[in-house]
């Protein structure tokens, strides 16, 4: 497996690579990224698919991307994503993968038209004192020794920020500026989270950081992106014959490791509440989704809050990833990550809009029609006096095709379940869905008095409790996830946000999705390049421009500098003058 970038090895179709008829595959999981190496391995790697067999604890597809109708509950969507035009390998695979909207067309160009025609962006990123603006006014509000922080992260290398948090590097100049507003909200970061993974966030958004105050960097697919995405990957499958078996836990897999090679020998499953066992030769290809955002997740209803169970089992996806673990030290150190669900939880509610009394409290604040199809809210807004750290959206509607057209779905976030609410006095995670409701149209500016008849007949919303859902984030060592396809593995690799990837971060689909298309390319040989990530963090243009939007368009020359530090710019700017150098600090503004 190779990386590279540009248009030849874009649009190149790979050879078949040798012996494929010969091999089976077995996948762990239905998420994202297990669907991709299924879908890789029909398109780039020309597997029939009847020797595809993938199996799912659950009884359907998707993973962490959900969005159903639950009957006698409601909608319910665990989260919403917020994408990127330089996902790379989710292009790549989507080019090819049929829209099942509109006939002829791929997913990536329903997704392109749906974004040109109707750009995201949003009008109110926070709010503040009950729905009056947060007054962020675009800005991050960065002074200069927090944006001298944010530089030093930015440089430091990634040994020196193994098993450190967030807050060794980040002081309250930083965490007080409404660039961590953002920036948290936005990412779902906690202080206490992985000073590492911050750093990659950085330098795998660079391009975007002009377009974080107002969400013009994001896109969002139609619908949910159980609807938009994980359907038409799994209707493909089925159109190439791939098995799927719901239902269906993988307890465990045995490998056979000598100096030589490591080789799964055997996969232990579950069915239907059945042990069964499957031998595995050279020719069986596993891949292995382990851990989990979701798991051990919990849904509520309108009147029950979502239980926070967090302890694990066997046949989920933590506890496979420890049996494995405990067989190699390349496969991991899982305790890293699924050890404190207190810092790793948050809860997400999704409220569906029953009749028209909340929509002018919405339609106040996203400053749109909410029933015209496009851009709603354009992102999360935040609540910056929340105690919860509540930030809410609704994006295009309807966000599920069944939807009734009176009628919105929307989705809320709280960052900390564990703390009491601003007018419900009660933590999240104790709270129905109607409370949180309640707590969200008190910060919307609905009358105290009309609150609870507002959540009671006016909308219907469902919380969510994952007590996993930032575990990747927490602070971590090279080694803590195994490679995609770990060193000498002749046979199996790992999938999913677990698994150790080259510069991508984690918590996006795309970082699933790579591994998926890694693991392909790897276990069958493909020759044709897997897509870079996207390679903006060397691009001298991205960076002069974040140097300038981040300090909210000031030139080098407004920089607090000592006598020394003076000196030293007029130095730079008197030998640069004349040359390409001056042009292109001009041309960004900097000089
Ligand atoms: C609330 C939320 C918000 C998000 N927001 C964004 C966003 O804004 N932008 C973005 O790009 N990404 C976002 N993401 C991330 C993205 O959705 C996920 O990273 C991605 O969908 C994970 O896919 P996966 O295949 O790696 O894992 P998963 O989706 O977790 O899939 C793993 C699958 O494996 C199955 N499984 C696990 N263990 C076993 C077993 N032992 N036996 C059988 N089956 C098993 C599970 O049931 C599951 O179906 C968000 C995720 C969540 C939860």
């Amino acid at each position: 497996m190779y990386y590279g970038s540009g248009n030849y090895e874009a649009f190149a179709r790979p050879l078949k690579p040798a012996n494929v008829n010969s091999k089976r595959a077995y996948i762990v999981g239905t998420g994202l990224a297990a669907l991709t190496a299924a879908c890789y391995l029909v398109r780039d790697g020309q597997m029939k698919g009847e020797h595809i067999t993938i199996f799912e604890k659950e009884s359907l597809a998707g993973g962490a991307c959900d969005g159903f109708l639950y009957p006698e509950v409601g909608y319910i969507m665990r989260g919403g994503r917020e994408m990127d035009n330089h996902f790379e390998v989710m292009w790549d695979l989507f080019r090819d993968i049929p829209s099942i909207e509109t006939e002829g067309v791929s997913v990536l160009d329903e997704y392109y038209w749906l974004n040109k025609r109707d750009p995201n962006y949003s009008l109110m990123r926070a709010t503040q004192k009950c729905g009056q603006d947060g007054q962020t006014n675009g800005e991050f509000g960065l002074s200069d020794d927090g944006a001298k922080e944010i530089m030093k992260l930015f440089f430091t290398p990634d040994e020196q920020l193994y098993n450190r948090p967030i807050t060794d590097f980040f002081s309250e100049e930083v965490l007080n500026a409404n660039f961590w507003l953002y920036w948290r909200t936005m990412f779902a970061f906690q202080n206490w989270h992985s000073a590492l993974e911050m750093k990659l966030y950085l330098k795998r958004f660079i391009h975007h950081v002009g377009g974080l105050p107002d969400f013009k960097a994001l896109r969002f697919t139609k619908y949910n992106q159980y609807e938009s995405m994980i359907l038409p990957m799994v209707k493909y499958l089925e159109s190439h014959d791939v098995n799927f078996v719901f239902n269906t836990k993988v307890v465990d897999v045995d490998f056979e490791i000598t100096a030589d090679k490591k080789q799964a020998t055997k996969i232990y499953i579950n069915k239907d509440g059945n042990d069964e066992q499957i031998d595995l030769t050279a020719n069986d290809l596993v891949f292995i989704t382990h851990g989990g955002c979701v798991e051990n997740s919990t849904y509520g209803s309108q009147d029950k809050k979502a239980e926070f169970k967090p302890e694990l089992k066997a046949g989920g996806g933590w506890d496979m990833w420890k049996r494995i673990a405990s067989k190699n030290e390349a496969f991991g150190r899982p305790d890293k990550f699924c050890s404190n669900p207190e810092k790793t939880n948050w809860m997400s509610a999704t409220v569906t809009t029953l009749d028209q009394k909340i929509v002018p409290y919405i339609e106040k604040i996203c400053q749109r029609d909410p029933f015209s199809g496009g851009v709603v809210t354009g992102g999360i807004v935040t609540v910056k006096d929340s105690n919860w750290l509540l930030s809410w959206t609704f994006n295009r509607q309807p966000q599920f095709r069944t939807q009734p057209k009176d009628q919105l779905v929307g989705w809320i976030y709280g960052l900390f379940s564990d703390k009491a609410g601003n007018y419900v006095k009660k933590p999240m995670r104790e709270c129905s869905g109607k409370e949180i409701c309640m707590e969200w149209l008190y910060h919307m500016g609905v009358p105290t008095s009309e609150i609870e008849e507002l959540a009671t007949n006016s909308a219907n919303t469902v919380p969510v409790m994952m007590p996993y859902v930032t575990a990747f984030f927490m602070p971590r060592q090279g080694g803590d996830r195994p490679d995609v396809v770990p060193e000498k593995a002749v046979n199996f690799a790992f999938l999913g946000q677990f698994a150790e990837t080259k510069r991508d971060t984690i918590f996006t689909t795309e970082y699933s999705m790579r591994t998926g298309m890694e693991a392909v390319y790897t276990l069958l040989d493909i020759d044709r390049a897997v897509p870079e990530v996207w390679g903006s963090t060397y691009d001298v243009r991205d960076l002069l421009n974040a140097s300038y939007r981040l300090r909210d368009n000031k030139k080098i020359t407004e920089m607090k500098m000592s006598f020394i530090e003076k000196i030293v710019l007029k130095k730079v700017l008197k030998t640069i003058k004349g040359t390409d150098l001056e042009v292109l600090l001009k041309e960004h503004n900097l000089i």
